[in-house]
């Protein structure tokens, strides 16, 4: 058993890794390595669906706005850092492909860039029910709550 307190220190020092590198521009050496884990989080990847696959649901649902130009161009430099990681991880369930972030902070991220492109409080909605990762009801889940109850 992994001591708790440690492994949460190890999250935090991944957290702050993460906040003071560009995310881009990270490398990763340890091609042959395989891991189950978050390259973002640190936590273990439990729904195995790969940004890949949930990017191309999301593309689809912000054609129609006037902003996804915008918000496909921000969504590019995460795309491509995470198809340039050569390690192994756990296999999407959808295309096979290798997951490295795990779906909650890749939504994370895309309710990000939703919020930043200010696409307003329905569409925010409904990008969070349909794009909802959230199971804990940790994380971006409480905006929801926020907005109606749900
Ligand atoms: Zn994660
Ligand atoms: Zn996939």
């Amino acid at each position: 058993m992994p001591d708790l307190l440690l492994l949460s220190s190890i999250n935090h020092a991944t957290f702050q890794m993460k906040k003071k590198r560009n995310v881009a521009k990270q490398t990763y050496n340890f091609e042959k390595e395989i891991h189950n884990y978050c390259l973002s989080c640190g936590n273990d990847i439990t729904h195995p669906l790969c940004p890949n696959c949930i990017a191309k649901a999301f593309e689809e649902w912000i054609k129609k706005f006037p902003e996804a130009k915008q918000i496909k161009a921000k969504l590019k430099p995460f795309m491509k850092y995470h198809n340039h990681i050569e390690a192994k991880s756990k296999p999407c369930v959808v295309c096979q492909k290798s997951v490295h972030v795990c779906p909650l902070c890749f939504t994370t991220h895309l309710h990000k860039l939703v919020k930043e492109a200010g696409l307003g409080v329905r569409p925010t909605i409904e990008f969070l029910f349909i794009f909802n990762f959230d199971f804990d009801h940790n994380g971006y889940s409480e905006e929801l709550e926020v907005y109606g109850g749900y």
